[in-house]
């Protein structure tokens, strides 16, 4: 009978018929932390085999927008260059908050310690940044600048904990998609390197002796089942698990039911997080994710309202664009609306077509085509308006600069419901680790050979109300870095050769 290997189960070492071929460090994924790993990996000079399921590095990475949550130490170049100053202990404060309940106190000082070094390193890689700053509220830059504020820096209650300074780092192109940009110069540079790269190589299931300890893995290359040593060790960066809806149901049933469209590159199966779990690693935050509905840009969606079906606000409008769905996905039904007058009336960029569920040349109209209870969305919008007159908003406390009184008839109300306007995300939870990689059990201890880093892992970002752009790539490359030198710093097993997988 053929033996069928899933990644849920790890292949027994008693049960691999021969080693089809051997590397030091073998890495699963090459998205963005497993090209950083194995850049690493191999400058240490341990030989690095990548497997990739697609026919191509990239993954999400290569769809995203570039951008790296990146700052402290006085600045980087860019921030400086920009005007900005910003201090390791505000660049630590924003990330503990952002961090949310259960956030990794270590890890943030490893990050916020270290990203200044970290930017060099990406700059030595070739990653181009400018070195100009685009203000206004963007989801990425459209032309080539390269810093933008990309979280929620400047909105309470990010703005009452650290002093504000834009961070989002993004290679430079003129447009959106850096990302490509940044994946092709990191595989170049890894290839360069003498990584070996395998494509269409879907890693099907770990090999582990009795004791969980692991010893390479089972991939599928060219339809058959081939089985690689690790002698040093397994690094899985495979991303998330936003494309499995059995993983979703099981782990992140809010996510099914928000982030409809899954915000990726489509392999984000859970393959890496099971292979994990299949020898006793141990999960974290599973239940979170990042998912987002952009209402910016333009800047003019911010000095609009939301309100959910109670005619109430519910948050402010001047977060960051993931924050702001969250809030959303949790009011009741999941149901809001963005209230705009004449004066400041405009569609989001990314959903010309938004749908415009009511308009009315007063607030009572309005009110009524929604449907809400009578008299609640009248009273929110007059309190507001009074609020924004005096310059405070002491219910949300949204910044003065977004707040203006919505008096211009006529009026109208977006429609930000599930029906209407879908979200779109990715997970956050995954397997607990190192900050140096080393995946852990459920009692803290790490299982031998197997390193994680990237959407595979629970990592910096862990709390989609706190998310900001740029921190997944800031992550995925920084501690990707510290599992491949991790790794490569490892003793080899005994080996009889170094053969191409
Ligand atoms: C449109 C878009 C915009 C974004 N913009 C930003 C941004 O500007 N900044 C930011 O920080 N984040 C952004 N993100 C999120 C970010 O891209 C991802 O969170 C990040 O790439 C995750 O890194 P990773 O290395 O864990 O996974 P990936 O980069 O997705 O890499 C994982 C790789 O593993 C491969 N793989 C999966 N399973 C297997 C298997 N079993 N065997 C072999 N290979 C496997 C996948 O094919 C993939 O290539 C964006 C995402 C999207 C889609």
């Amino acid at each position: 009978m053929t033996a069928t290997y899933t990644p849920g189960t790890p292949c027994r070492l008693a049960d691999v018929p021969h080693w089809d071929a051997e590397t030091d460090v073998l890495v699963v994924g090459f998205g963005i932390a497993g090209a950083c790993a194995a850049i690493e990996a191999a400058s240490a000079g341990a030989s690095v085999t990548v497997l990739e399921v697609a026919s191509t590095w990239g993954g999400s990475a290569a769809l995203s927008g570039g951008e790296f949550y990146l700052g402290g130490g006085g600045g980087t170049p860019v921030q400086q260059a920009a005007g900005f100053e910003d201090s390791t202990e505000d660049f630590a404060s924003y990330l503990r908050l952002s961090g949310g309940p259960g956030v990794d106190e270590e890890r943030v000082g490893l990050y916020a310690e270290g990203a200044l070094d970290h930017f060099r390193w990406l700059q030595e890689q070739g990653i181009p940044f400018k070195g100009t700053f685009l203000p206004g509220k963007w989801l990425e830059p459209m032309t080539d600048d390269t810093l933008i504020w990309s979280g929620s820096e400047m909105a309470w209650p990010f703005s009452a904990v650290a002093k504000p300074a834009p961070r989002g780092h993004a290679a430079q192109m003129e447009g959106m998609g850096a990302g490509k940009v940044i994946m092709d110069l990191l595989a170049e540079r890894a290839l360069g390197l003498g990584v070996r790269a395998e494509f269409d190589a879907r890693a099907l299931s770990l090999v582990a002796d009795t004791d969980n300890a692991v010893q390479g893995l089972v991939a599928r290359i060219d339809g058959q089942p081939r089985f690689i040593r690790a002698r040093k060790g397994v690094i899985l960066c495979a991303g998330g698990f936003i494309c499995n809806q059995e993983m979703l149901r099981r782990f992140a049933p809010e996510a099914l039911v928000a982030a409809e469209v899954p915000t990726t590159g489509g392999n984000d199966d859970g393959s890496g997080i099971r292979m994990g779990m299949s020898v006793g690693g141990a999960v974290s935050h599973m239940h979170e994710f990042f998912a987002t509905k952009p209402l910016f840009p333009p800047d003019n969606m911010v000095r609009g309202i939301f309100v959910n079906q109670r005619g109430q606000r519910f948050i402010n409008e001047d977060a960051y664009h993931g924050r702001i769905c969250r809030y959303i996905l949790r009011q009741p039904e999941g149901r809001a609306w963005l209230l705009m007058d004449n004066a400041i009336f405009a569609r989001p960029d990314f959903r010309p077509d938004i749908d415009i569920a009511a308009v009315g040349e007063s607030w009572e109209e309005v009110e009524t085509d929604l449907g809400l209870p009578a008299g609640e969305l009248v009273h929110t919008v007059e309190r507001y308006n009074a609020y924004a007159e005096a310059g405070e908003d002491p219910l949300f406390h949204k910044h003065t600069q977004w707040m203006q009184p919505l008096v211009e008839p006529p009026f109208a109300a977006l429609s930000f419901c599930p029906e209407d306007y879908p979200a779109t995300g990715f997970t956050l939870g995954g397997l607990t680790t190192q900050p140096t990689g080393e995946v852990l059990d459920v009692d803290g201890q790490p299982v031998p050979g197997l390193y994680a880093a990237g959407r595979t892992t629970c990592g910096l970002p862990r709390w989609g109300e706190g998310y900001s752009s740029g921190i997944s790539l800031g992550d995925g490359s920084f501690f990707g870095r510290l599992a491949g030198r991790t790794v490569a710093a490892r003793p080899a097993a005994d080996s009889d050769s170094d053969q191409a997988a």
